[in-house]
């Protein structure tokens, strides 16, 4: 008998898992459409010219390292606040949102999860159907209750707008709720902006708390276009939380960059409220690595690095947006009858491709196209010399 024996074996997580799959496959047209990650069209992922310039210029001027301040670079903190709140944003000027720099933007929401474990230990947590598989782990082992609000219609390959408002207007009082800010992973459907003001009213009337999770700022529509809705939460008036990841607007996956913010009421309850922040860093990594964020912060506060980040982030949209062109007109060039213009609905780096789980497996065993098993597609991993195979590949398990 040891400490271990009776520990069980955790099932593999299902999209890394894909990716040991992938790496093992001998097929030589393979290609990896599961995974989150941005490639750019020769199939790498890129490393920014903004990101290189930042670099050089922090070991042109190289710093000691030490511990960064419980809540992260002071600088990198304003950042984030100003590229989601906005520049000029009043709640910001008047000291009612409190940031911390996070461990990617999963650190983000594993510290605003703690913290609303303390601040209230029996709310439920509201997650949509279906979500980014992380958020059930992620506020479970917080200690939470995880439920679901209907999200995706599959019949009707959209959004269930209405089951969505149902949901949330049947939750408990003070149910936390978790949205996707923009691109909305896994199914790469949004919602209108006035479909998010009924949500903001019905949120607002039931006394829910608005989580929202702000994975691909600037991947949908623009910076600002993508960050709008948070916008729209200020103007009413409710407190809520916004978990920021830079993995994927800046290709840092493996720096580990991102944010927590929560919008206050005032400017005291904003500093109580990171202290406490503080305190949950603190007994879980005591405080956060410095060089991504300096990255980030060297980029987003010079001006001409700024620029260059928005052009090669508005080149990586573009490309996807591409892609998701090319997808269509190639999947009727390779023979599919079905109208697969819902895939330029979508938005951001996936889509539901409508598939069922037996064509996604055919399509890995049989052609080497790895998507996950839900029909999701890394539409970013597509590039003009894979594109052709895998609409040809697609076509012959449709
Ligand atoms: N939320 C969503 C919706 C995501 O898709 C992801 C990344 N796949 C994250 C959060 C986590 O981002 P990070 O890698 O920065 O932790």
């Amino acid at each position: 008998m040891s400490l271990f024996t009776a520990v069980e074996m955790a099932p593999r997580d299902p999209i890394l898992g894909l990716n040991e799959q992938f790496n093992a496959d001998t097929n030589p047209n393979k290609v990896n459409l599961g995974v989150g990650v941005y490639y750019d069209d020769a199939g790498k992922l890129p490393l920014l010219e903004c990101v290189q310039k930042a670099e050089k210029q922090m070991m042109d001027a190289p710093k000691p390292r030490g511990y960064l301040p419980i809540d992260g670079i002071a600088a990198y903190d304003s950042a984030v606040k100003a590229l989601v709140f906005g520049a000029d944003s009043d709640v910001v000027k008047a000291g009612r949102v409190a940031t911390v720099q996070g461990l990617g933007g999963t650190g983000g929401l594993k510290v605003g999860a703690d913290f609303l474990k303390q601040c209230n230990p029996n709310a439920k947590v509201l997650i949509s159907d279906p979500s980014w598989e992380n958020h059930r782990a992620l506020f479970t082992r917080a200690g939470f209750t995880v439920e679901t609000y209907p999200y995706y219609n599959s019949a009707k390959r959209g959004i269930d707008f209405d089951g969505m408002l149902t949901g949330l207007a049947t939750a408990a009082e003070g149910s936390i709720v978790v949205l996707h800010a923009c691109c909305h992973n896994p199914t790469g459907y949004d919602i209108t902006a006035e479909q998010w003001d009924k949500v903001i009213e019905t949120v607002k009337s039931k006394k829910l708390v608005p989580f929202l999770d702000m994975a691909y700022q600037g991947f949908g529509h623009g910076i600002a276009e993508d960050g709008a809705v948070i916008g729209k939460f200020v103007k009413s008036g409710l407190d809520f939380f916004v978990a920021t990841s830079f993995s994927k607007s800046f290709s840092l996956y493996g720096e580990r960059v991102g944010a927590l913010s929560v919008l206050c009421g005032s400017k005291e309850e904003a500093d109580r409220v990171l202290s406490q922040l503080k305190i949950t860093i603190r007994t879980n990594y005591s405080n956060p690595p410095t060089h991504g964020a300096q990255v980030v912060a060297t980029v987003l506060n010079t001006p001409e690095l700024r620029a260059l980040w928005e052009k090669e982030l508005a080149d990586m949209r573009t490309r996807i947006k591409q892609m998701r062109v090319a997808l269509v007109e190639k999947l009727k060039g390779a023979g599919v009858k079905e109208d697969m213009s819902f895939i330029t609905d979508q938005i951001g780096m996936f889509s539901y491709s409508g598939m069922s789980k037996d064509q996604m497996v055919r399509l890995r065993n049989e052609f080497g196209v790895y998507g996950v098993d839900s029909g999701r597609i890394c539409v970013a991993a597509l590039n003009s010399r894979n594109i052709d195979y895998v609409c040809q590949s697609i076509a012959k398990v449709l």
